[in-house]
């Protein structure tokens, strides 16, 4: 099986680098297109990503909490929060003012030991 080719990105590269001439009009149909063509492949991108995750769960013992916990430890990877981690999952270090997940005990910034009350 070629699993490459499910996750390569279907979007094909534009030729950024050559100037055309174009109507206002046409770049916003062009730019409409483009989000259209993202939309389809965030789509398809959290139809895979379901996917795995199903079949995970059905083969492994691994649990929507642990699940969270992960997705939470990517999201603050760099030290901002996105909508992904809910706020009651989430602290700023008392240090270097870095958002970190609750449930480490010291900061992975900067190695602030976490008080926690
Ligand atoms: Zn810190």
């Amino acid at each position: 099986m070629n699993s490459g080719y499910m996750f390569k990105p279907r979007i094909a590269e534009n030729d950024s680098g050559r100037i055309e001439a174009s109507s206002p009009q046409a770049q916003a149909r062009r730019a409409q297109r483009e989000i259209e063509l993202l939309g389809h492949e965030v789509q398809r991108l959290y139809m895979i990503t379901e996917a795995m995750w199903l079949l995970l769960k059905q083969h492994t013992d691994f649990s929507e909490e642990q699940l969270k916990d992960i997705v939470n430890e990517i999201d603050l990877k760099d030290g901002v929060r996105s909508h992904l981690a809910p706020a009651s999952e989430v602290r700023q270090c008392s240090s270097c003012g870095r958002t970190i997940s609750i449930r480490h005990t010291s900061c992975i910034f900067c190695g602030e030991f976490i008080c926690v009350k």
